[in-house]
């Protein structure tokens, strides 16, 4: 395993779905400046008499789209966004020309109320009410797309705490629905999509299984010495039966998590209950991970998932849903705004041992 100790690695790493995404890992003292003083403190009350998504507000919120369960207190609201940043296509100005193209803003902004209570942390939910929480966004995803084919991709997001742009402190979620494909999705899509050609396997898949691989040692081939031993088990963060929480190799973020199924789905809405009931046990856990490490874990995480359309179906194969955990522990400097190169202060090694190493409650 790995025996030698932390050394500062400085190295600019390409993620291997997306390479012209790179990462720059320095861990030299030099470059933490950056780094906030202390985080923003978060609302961790229960209820809040003013708030509109917690209990007994309801008649305060925009419209709702859905409730959990359908009978008696809630515990999941869908509701429709006050401020939706796209909407219907009434109100579009066609001004544009020459080089200045623009697309209608078209499209659906929805918010989930994931909790009753005010300021609950998703470590400290259930995990039966997490799977109920991926069990409602799923419904409603499917019934976006079922009504209207000209969204081609529904994301889902979540900003925790005032550091990751929560504008609410009520803990949610948001589903924009957009008539376009986001370039950083496209480009996973195009990616994983030659790579596929190239090799006949999903470039997840093959994350995945270097990252349950625990220990290569690779050999001269004359000499039968021992050139290199990588322990490559070092990224995986928490298991579960269907589920892998893994700290990628060329991570953006200090505690940048992905979780991802085990078995290949490209897309989120092909996962059954026992997929979803599983997702919520590593999410859980992986959440109480980050928040035992880094302390009021502020974050926001989102849903990639194979987009709807035609040119999409032949990359069912290839693509591999996921979900991205970002949690916000520094703030962008000059030289990632003018670089587009992102700074990461700690070795992805490091951070994944640390996050391993919380010794979790029984369940
Ligand atoms: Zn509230
Ligand atoms: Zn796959
Ligand atoms: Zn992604």
């Amino acid at each position: 395993m790995a025996d030698k100790p932390e050394q500062a690695v400085r190295e600019i790493r390409i993620n291997p779905i997306v390479p012209t995404e790179s990462v720059l890992i320095a861990t030299a003292r030099n470059m933490r400046p950056r780094q906030q003083e202390a985080p923003a403190p978060r609302d961790t009350r229960h209820h809040v008499d003013r708030c509109p998504f917690c209990l007994g507000n309801e008649d305060q919120t925009p419209p709702e789209i859905m409730r959990l369960p359908a009978t008696g207190e809630w515990a999941i609201r869908i509701v429709e966004n006050l401020f939706p940043v796209l909407g219907d296509d009434s109100s579009q100005s066609k001004l544009t020309f020459g080089l200045q193209q623009a697309m209608d803003g078209y499209g659906r902004h929805e918010v989930i109320i994931d909790h009753s209570q005010h300021g609950i942390a998703i470590h400290e939910m259930s995990a039966d009410h997490l799977a109920q929480l991926f069990g409602a966004t799923q419904t409603r995803i499917g019934q976006l797309y079922d009504m209207d084919e000209r969204l081609k991709f529904v994301l889902m997001f979540k900003n925790f705490g005032p550091d990751a742009g929560a504008s609410m402190a009520h803990t949610h979620s948001q589903i924009i629905a957009l008539p376009v494909v986001p370039q950083n999705l496209q480009d996973e899509v195009n990616n994983s999509h030659q790579y596929y050609e190239k090799h006949a396997q999903c470039i997840f898949c093959t994350l995945i299984d270097e990252a349950l691989t625990f220990e290569t040692t690779i050999y001269d081939r004359e000499s039968g010495k021992i050139v290199r031993r990588i322990n490559v088990g070092q990224y995986v963060v928490e298991r579960g039966e269907r589920f892998i929480a893994i700290k990628p190799f060329a991570s953006r973020y200090e505690w940048e998590v992905h979780i991802l199924p085990l078995q290949h789905q490209s897309d989120y809405q092909a996962a059954d209950a026992a997929d979803l009931a599983d997702l919520a046990r590593v999410m859980k856990r992986t959440m109480s991970r980050l928040d035992a490490v880094i302390g009021g874990a502020q974050y926001n995480y989102f849903l990639h998932s194979r987009p709807r359309g035609k040119s999409y179906d032949n990359c069912q194969a290839s693509y591999h849903w996921h979900l991205e955990i970002c949690p916000r522990t520094s703030i962008p400097s000059g030289f990632e705004l003018g670089s587009g190169l992102f700074v990461n202060t700690i070795s992805p090694e490091a951070a994944a041992e640390q996050l391993r190493a919380v010794k979790l409650p029984p369940e």
